[in-house]
């Protein structure tokens, strides 16, 4: 981008921000519109409404015929698993769109936009997302049947007689208040913190970083945000729906290498400067910006950092962390793997420092002393 037009998007900063919110705001009602019809018409049957209003042809009927053998190949739970990841329109739409913002708009200019850290990243969301759903899902399911059974109490039956969009505001925001708690304890409490800083040693924020995310820290960062769901009899469909196509995008958003404040409806909802505050290595930045979806949390608790056009550098200080600028590009997959057990030895030698295992595995005579990598917040020395 040339300089002229860099200088001309910081001193009209109103520019950035509308362009992103008109552009999100029709990718977001297309798709409710979208998610509307489908319902009304029933769960897979979009391909058969298409043919129906094309003219019949061998194309439809290839098209036809090929998710039939689909269909008969595939059990429903590896077809929704697939059709939530791959299928899912949000990423044709949203991601090509993002990356475009982060062409016009980019708050790093010498970050490119396909980079090391995007290619690591795009390989958590292609290879480790679908193993981690096979987890999460059945895990879901056992949540909800819990909650059905010993705290069905907590359900509001007057909610049932509210309009969806107003049940789903309701659970986003009393989620959020949870999520705000989950996550200031994911970086208070050392153990969690390891698995939390898997997301944090991101350089290079990008549209695929919030992918980037350990199992453990997933599973206790995300599995309860359902409950309030549930509490305000949030149809599973419009739950699934929020969470499985509303959640990426808005997190993709905020992830973005964007120069991007959202103006005044910052003060409600996080934006890609409040989180990148959040990802920052500097020591002032240190735990501030917890919110995932909505900033106002952070502005009730005082944890919001309050300055609104500072762009920090992101990454955790652990020189130890197996980061993906230290490994060529085709080794990014097998570095992935080490990225995901590096939390686990970090726990190792936490629990062998505090003679968990009485002695049985000494530190080796040439690491006598060593620390473990940054084991507790990402405080720059
Ligand atoms: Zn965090
Ligand atoms: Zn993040």
């Amino acid at each position: 981008m040339p300089g002229w037009w860099l200088r001309f998007t910081e001193a009209n900063p109103v520019v950035p921000n509308a362009i992103a919110v008109s552009g999100l705001a029709l990718i977001s009602f297309s798709l409710a519109h979208i998610i509307h019809t489908s319902e009304q018409h029933g769960h897979g049957q979009i391909i058969e409404t298409f043919g129906a209003v094309t003219k019949p042809g061998p194309f439809v009927d290839k098209v036809i015929s090929l998710r039939t053998v689909y269909h008969n190949l595939f059990p429903a739970e590896v077809r929704n698993l697939v059709s939530n990841l791959y299928g899912n329109i949000t990423l044709y739409l949203v991601v090509p769109f993002l990356l475009f913002l982060e062409f016009l708009f980019p708050c790093n200019p010498s970050q490119p936009l396909i980079g090391k850290g995007f290619l690591q990243d795009s390989i958590w969301y292609v290879i480790y997302t679908p193993l981690m759903l096979l987890i999460i899902s059945p895990v879901v399911g056992i949540l909800h049947r819990l909650f059905e059974q010993y705290l069905g109490f907590l359900t509001l039956g007057d909610a049932t007689a509210w309009p969806v969009y107003l049940q789903i505001i309701a659970a986003l925001l009393v989620a959020e208040f949870y999520l705000w708690f989950n996550h200031f304890a994911r970086h208070k409490i050392r153990t969690l913190w390891l698995f939390h800083a898997v997301h944090h040693s991101q350089k290079e924020l990008n549209v695929f970083t919030d992918d980037r995310a350990h199992i453990v820290d997933l599973l206790i960062g995300s599995l309860l945000m359902f409950v309030p769901f549930f509490i305000f009899h949030v149809s599973n469909f419009y739950a699934v729906t929020v969470i499985g196509i509303y959640k990426p995008i808005h997190n993709r958003f905020i992830h973005a290498n964007l120069k991007i404040n959202l103006g005044w409806l910052g003060w409600l909802f996080t934006s890609p400067q409040f989180h990148r505050v959040h990802h920052s290595v500097e020591p002032a930045h240190l735990d501030k910006n917890f919110g995932v979806y909505f900033s106002l949390y952070d502005h009730l608790f005082g944890t919001a950092c309050p300055s609104r056009d500072v762009y920090p550098q992101t990454g955790i200080d652990d020189t130890r962390f197996p980061t993906e600028d230290k490994v060529r590009v085709s080794r990014l997959p097998g570095n992935l793997i080490v990225q995901i057990v590096y939390p686990f030895v970090q726990l190792f030698e936490q629990l062998r420092s505090l003679n968990f295992f009485h002695g049985r595995f000494p530190l080796r005579s040439g690491r006598k002393g060593s620390r473990p990598g940054n084991i507790t917040q990402h405080k720059v020395s």
